[in-house]
């Protein structure tokens, strides 16, 4: 659908509230127990879905490029948490973990999550609603967030210990952001107290409060990004059930910036508000070691920081939670390693899915069946993209009636996969582990007993949408994705988006 009118301004500021990993079900719970009043209220005046649909892989990086500009990773080209970047011949990693980040190099890891995936990894050219929006005159705001990228040059903010240390590690780099921007310890526009106490999880929703009481006192912006983050982290250690808990926590941050503003009312006279999650969280009850794996098959996989070396080995991985990207590292042997690796693992025990592109087609499997799809005319999925799709439609839980085609368990799922698949940084192959596993990342490390994201499977991918006192117009919208949060945020400005 492309709107060609360009919609009327909205008169109030807006509020968008990222709230990372944010499971709808334990929204509901939280809302229950009366633990989350905030939500509550917003969603009561306005409306929600419980089915807005990450983008694959359901991965933070991944999924924030495409709120941030409305794209999928094919064309904003994010392809995961951790990915193998084929011109430097190295993994990039923003930061799965820190015996992960030990492996990589943490200064290393560090660049890639401050920086280089704003400045080089984000592609050029998918604007940002920063950008955008600088760009029609609206002012905009942004507390730490992941994607941050936008026309005006913060100057490093590090002062102290952590300063002298990012001097010497060429961590103190400007960035480019919205006209304020107030990231951890980084950049801060406004020169606040606010302390990220070196942005230890647990203390990072605190930190983005402070920041948006600052930006509501300041009373300059049109349009700010509150990003509460802890509870990502938290459903990671403790599990999704427990997730009341930490939306608890960040709906009392929610309510100190409401309160800077002289209460809900007073808020809610001034602001509409967006909030949404990027994706969801499963729960893990075991590993699967697929570095291992394919070792143990008799491949040659690349080690982090062995990049000069590249040639040695056949392939690059990069597992992140559940989805790993798998490199065939001399393009000259793609068309010969790429189905040997298929046919390795799409046996293996607790692998689900296997994705991956041949003759300008993409493949799915699913132990001994698969099915080929890529856009045509024979169905219709629900967000209106035609296809044509050949094969075993159980590989994808793929129903059809008539025309019309859609998946339970995997929502979205043609246009998802296909846009993951054409990210110039996802690997030959994106392998997906069954539900209730996680991939051990390159430090070793996992989440059992804790949540983890990353797969096609609707319980990673279903996030939270709530609209209240904007986008009027959408609010019978059948279907959502994460990336609608995009143009919900140019039509209030009255910037018409392409949808
Ligand atoms: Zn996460």
């Amino acid at each position: 659908v492309s709107s060609t009118e360009a919609p009327a301004r909205n008169p109030k500021k807006l509020c968008l509230v990222v709230v990372d990993g944010m499971r709808p079900e334990s929204l509901r719970q939280a809302i229950d127990k009366g633990a989350a009043p905030n939500f509550a209220r917003l969603m009561r005046e306005g409306y929600s879905s419980e089915e807005c649909i990450s983008v694959f892989p359901s991965l933070t990086p991944v999924a924030t490029a495409s709120i941030v500009t409305g794209r999928g990773p094919a064309e904003h080209g994010i392809p995961s948490m951790n990915w193998y970047k084929r011109d430097e011949r190295r993994y990039v990693d923003y930061g799965i973990s820190f015996p992960s980040a030990r492996r990589s190099g943490v200064i290393s890891v560090l660049k890639d999550l401050v920086y280089r995936i704003n400045q080089e990894h984000l592609s050029a050219s998918t604007p940002t609603f920063f950008e955008s929006l600088e760009k029609a005159g609206v002012r905009c705001a942004c507390t730490t967030y992941m994607i941050y990228r936008g026309p005006h040059e913060h100057e490093f903010a590090g002062a102290g210990i952590a300063g002298a240390l990012a001097g010497v590690t060429g961590m103190a780099r400007s960035g480019y952001g919205p006209t304020d921007l107030l990231y951890g310890d980084i950049f801060d526009s406004l020169g606040t107290e606010c302390s990220s106490a070196f942005g230890v999880p647990g203390k990072r929703d605190q930190h983005a409060a402070c920041a948006g009481i600052e930006l509501v006192l300041a009373g300059n912006y049109e349009f700010m990004l509150l990003s509460f983050p802890d509870n990502d982290n938290f459903s990671h250690r403790n599990g999704p059930d427990s997730q009341h808990v930490s939306i608890a926590h960040a709906d009392s941050q929610l309510r100190r910036v409401i309160d800077a503003a002289g209460g809900y009312r007073r808020f809610m006279e001034e602001h509409a508000v967006i909030v949404v999650s990027d994706h969801s969280h499963s729960l893990v009850t075991g590993v699967l070691d697929v570095v291992e794996m394919l070792t143990d098959l008799k491949w040659d996989v690349l080690r982090p920081r062995k990049g000069r070396r590249a040639h040695d080995a056949e392939i690059a991985v990069s597992p992140a939670a559940r989805a790993a990207n798998i490199y065939v590292l001399d393009p000259v042997h793609r068309g010969g390693r790429l189905p040997l690796l298929v046919e390795d693992l799409r046996h293996q025990e607790g692998i689900e899915q296997l994705f991956w592109l041949e003759d300008g087609v993409a493949w799915v499997a699913m132990g001994g069946s698969e099915l080929s799809f890529s856009p045509g005319s024979q169905y219709v999925d629900q967000r209106g993209q035609e296809w044509d799709v050949q094969g075993d439609l159980v590989v994808l839980d793929l129903f059809v009636n008539g025309r019309a085609i859609r998946s339970e368990e995997y929502p979205d799922a043609l246009a998802r996969v296909w846009s993951a698949l054409h990210c110039p940084g996802s690997g030959d192959l994106i392998a997906t582990p069954e539900l209730g596993l996680e991939f051990v990342d390159w430090g070793g490390f996992s989440h059992v007993g804790g949540g983890a994201h990353g797969s096609l499977h609707k319980v990673d991918s279903a996030a939270q949408l709530i609209v209240t006192g904007t986008g009027e117009d959408r609010k019978d919208q059948e279907t959502w994705s994460i990336a609608d949060v995009n143009s919900l945020v140019l039509e209030h400005f009255g910037i018409s988006s392409e949808r």
